[in-house]
């Protein structure tokens, strides 16, 4: 059986593309793998879903991307293609002979680890996040993508529920912490919906392509602090959650009248300029 070869310049012609799903099946089974469920291994086999994503999320000849999960190096030879300077972090060792042979003269460069240990910090300035992120650790990882001075976007696939609630505003269903902390440090935009069957194997839920755009902005730490607790328990008061954490009833009472609203408001219908407000009206951080 044949086997694309890594001619980065023309995928087609002369054989199947490497998303194809007949060259992804191949490559698997030449290779002796079998997809991990709880690696969240969901291959991309859909070309135009790639083209998406790579376009997207900016990859262009100079701009720094940081992929996290390669698998089979689909998404990152179209990254590297389009002449980014991709690095791309991958945990399982068992696609080292795989990545060998499809990113062959790619120049980009693999990490091997896990995308949690990974120090985001020491990313140039400028650097884009593209990915098909492995969904049992996306919200953690976009904390961590937040939180890095040197990435300014993310464009990802992630499951539909995520995107709904990164680009939720409050009041709307799905609203909550993630929300939050997406609008103090930017901004996030669902892009569109991707069914299952753009993927091999095929995952459980439907998945979407959301970009985050990172202003720079930082919210203090105390401030997220107050904002887990307040937004902690859905459905519950904002006054509830406050007492919770140890805040007194009456001093919450005084502070929620001070931004204008009413003692059984929750929190996931306030404005988060309101919530500023509440927050500055309490006499000291959140007590541990
Ligand atoms: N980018 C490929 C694609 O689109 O076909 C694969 C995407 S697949 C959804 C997720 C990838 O993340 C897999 O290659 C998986 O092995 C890798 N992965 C899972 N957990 C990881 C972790 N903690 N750190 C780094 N990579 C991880």
């Amino acid at each position: 059986m044949t086997h694309p070869t890594p001619d980065l310049a023309a995928e087609t012609d002369h054989a199947a593309p490497l998303y194809s799903p007949r060259t992804v099946r191949e490559l698997l089974a030449r290779f002796g793998l079998r997809p991990t469920k709880s690696l969240g291994q969901n291959f991309l086999i859909d070309g135009n879903i790639l083209r998406l994503i790579a376009e997207a999320g900016g990859a262009a000849p100079g701009v720094s991307v940081l992929e996290i999960g390669p698998g089979l190096g689909v998404l990152t030879r179209e990254l590297a293609r389009r002449g980014a300077s991709v690095i791309t972090l991958e945990k399982d060792e068992r696609l080292r002979p795989v990545l060998e042979e499809t990113l062959e003269g790619s120049g980009v460069s693999v990490v091997w680890g896990d995308a949690l240990d990974y120090d985001y910090s020491q990313l140039p300035p400028g650097t884009r996040v593209i990915a098909n992120l492995p969904y049992y650790i996306s919200t953690a990882l976009l904390s961590r993508f937040m939180a890095a001075p040197g990435i300014v976007s993310a464009t990802v696939l992630v499951q539909r529920e995520v995107a709904v609630r990164l680009s939720a505003v409050p009041g709307q269903d799905g609203y909550g912490y993630l929300s939050a902390m997406t609008s103090l440090h930017g901004s996030a935009r669902l892009l569109r919906d991707v069914p299952k069957g753009a993927f091999y194997p095929a995952p459980e839920v439907t998945s979407s392509v959301v970009r985050l755009e990172f202003s720079g902005k930082r919210p203090t730490p105390e401030f997220v602090k107050f904002l887990e607790a307040a937004l902690h328990h859905r459905r519950k008061t904002l006054r509830n959650n406050l007492r919770l954490v140890g805040f007194d009833g009456v001093v919450i009472d005084a502070a929620i009248r001070g931004a204008g609203l009413g003692e059984s408001v929750r929190a996931e219908d306030i404005p988060l300029a309101s919530m500023a407000q509440i927050f500055a009206g309490l006499p000291v951080p959140a007590p541990d």
